[in-house]
């Protein structure tokens, strides 16, 4: 094996002066993890680079800030014997090797100092074990016990001790291993996917923080699919999102049956995935048909419904976002509107559509029309070509609806075009009910088309509808 072979990984001017410092400190010092697989795996530079030192990476830190051009800070985590320095927009992660040991019921290990081969035991998969020597006598020189390199060859995750063992003494390690696979579009070795079957209960002692920065990593993929599938398979999606797996399925009553509400969100979700990025969006594609477990009923005359599934749905989205520990923010708000209307599209775009619908559509969409739109696009899972072509051609003449509609009629980010004010001043008013009548009359004869979104029609509208009231103007 030739010695820098790798040099090229460490093109980033940091590597030198980390290799300089941990000289003077009379330390050995590599870099490992995520940046040697991603930088072998050509995924770009990585923005995170994990260096370890045969000694105290704290005091590793320390000199690297100061021979940083510019000052930079170093945030130091005692209890965890880890520092980091942020460098432009590159964090910089340091820590002692160690060996580590683990009780049952945590996943805090108990730590010694130890080797660079100990500490490459302790990583979590073959491939995220891979280290490279920033030490003069070898610089650049890939560092690779348990062949992670034929790993990434054979596009394997794996883990470098026993399997079991692994996600026995810390289980969120079970996630991660499914997370890989899907960015990486890897396989889990199958001892590891026995193992982590065998192991699925542990995953209690993890926090739902934890869990969450793993699904949405998974969701981000280009193809979230292989990873809930693999939660699936594992039994693990039953401990996380019980929900998700009451879709799984088919029933048949009387010949007649539904289908698989389960597989069907999967490849809702990697249809939304081909175009958007936005990880929330592509939460309401997971979640956009959680109300059907709750309201499934067979009627003999129509068969399987799932009546007001939407609203069950979006009541749902609430509590496992709650549970989840997700925001409960507009980002939950969010998710709950696409998941409340995901069918309005569809029932407008099966009949004939009038202006007032999609009026009324826009106006309750409001600035999120467009994802709502998409949404519906990936929601078409049908194999018969015919339907496909048919659904997706009723959608675009939905999308040239509303864009038509609203174009004229300005419904998207609604203003009143009479406020509460001047109907006050208007009919001599104190704050009352009235105020509210009037401004809900007018947005309704806009909705319906009876009048357009326009100032002089509106105060036409109030007057005459103030008269009705017996209110007189000033
Ligand atoms: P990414 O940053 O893309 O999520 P990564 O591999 O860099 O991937 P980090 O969470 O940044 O993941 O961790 C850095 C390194 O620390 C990993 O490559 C791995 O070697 C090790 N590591 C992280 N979490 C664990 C864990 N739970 N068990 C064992 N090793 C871990
Ligand atoms: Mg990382």
């Amino acid at each position: 094996m030739t010695y820098r072979q790798h040099e090229e990984a460490l093109n980033n001017p940091v590597f030198s002066i980390i290799s300089d410092a941990a000289r003077e400190l009379s330390l050995d010092s590599y870099v490992i993890g995520g940046f040697v697989r991603d930088y072998l795996l050509q995924r770009g530079t990585p923005k995170d680079i994990d260096i370890v030192a045969i000694g105290s990476g704290i005091e590793l830190a320390k000199l690297v800030a100061k021979k940083l051009p510019g000052s930079s800070e170093v945030s130091i985590f005692k209890n965890f014997g880890t520092a980091m320095i942020k460098f432009k927009d590159t964090e910089i992660e340091f820590v002692g090797a160690r060996k580590e040991s683990y009780h049952r019921d945590s996943r805090k290990p108990v730590v010694e100092n130890g080797s660079l081969e100990d500490d490459q035991k302790r990583r979590d998969f073959t491939i995220n074990a891979l280290a490279i020597s920033l030490n003069p006598e070898d610089y650049g020189q890939l560092l690779d016990p348990f062949d992670g390199i034929g790993d990434l060859k054979r596009q394997l995750i794996r883990t470098p001790l026993d399997p079991s063992i692994t996600y026995s003494d810390d289980p969120l390690r079970m996630m991660r291993a499914i997370r890989f696979a899907t960015q990486l579009n890897f396989i889990i070795h199958p001892e590891s996917l026995q193992a982590i079957l065998d192991n699925k209960e542990r995953i209690k002692i993890i926090s739902n923080e934890r869990i969450v920065d793993e699904l949405h990593k998974i969701l981000a993929s280009s193809k979230p699919s292989i990873g809930f599938a693999l939660l699936h398979e594992t039994g693990l999606l039953s401990y996380i999102m019980p929900e998700l797996v009451a879709l799984q399925g088919i029933e048949e009553i009387e010949g007649q049956r539904h289908k698989d509400n389960f597989w069907h969100t999967l490849e809702v979700v990697d249809n939304i995935s081909k175009n958007t990025d936005n990880v929330w969006l592509r939460w309401a594609a997971l979640l956009h048909d959680i109300g059907k477990a709750p309201t499934k009923k067979f009627d003999k005359k129509i068969g399987w419904t799932f009546h007001a599934h939407e609203f069950v749905g979006s009541k749902m989205v609430y509590k496992l976002f709650k549970r989840l520990r997700l925001p409960l923010n507009e980002k939950m708000k969010f998710v709950q509107k696409m998941v409340l209307m995901s069918s309005r599209p569809i029932v407008l775009s099966e009949d004939f559509v009038t202006d007032s619908a999609v009026r009324r559509l826009i106006f309750d969409a409001g600035e999120h029309v467009e994802d709502l739109m998409t949404l519906c696009e990936a929601d078409i899972t049908t194999k018969n070509p015919k339907k496909q072509k048919r659904y997706r051609n009723n959608f675009k003449i939905v999308r040239q609806k509303i864009e038509e509609v609203e174009e004229r009629d300005h419904i998207r980010n609604f203003q009143p075009p009479i406020s509460g004010e001047e109907i006050m001043k208007t009919f001599n008013l104190r704050p009352s009910k009235e105020i509210g009548m009037i401004k809900e009359a007018i947005k309704e004869a806009i909705l319906e088309g009876d009048i357009p979104n326009e100032y002089n029609a509106a105060y036409t509208l109030m007057l005459q509808k103030g008269k009705e009231m017996g209110l007189k103007a000033e």
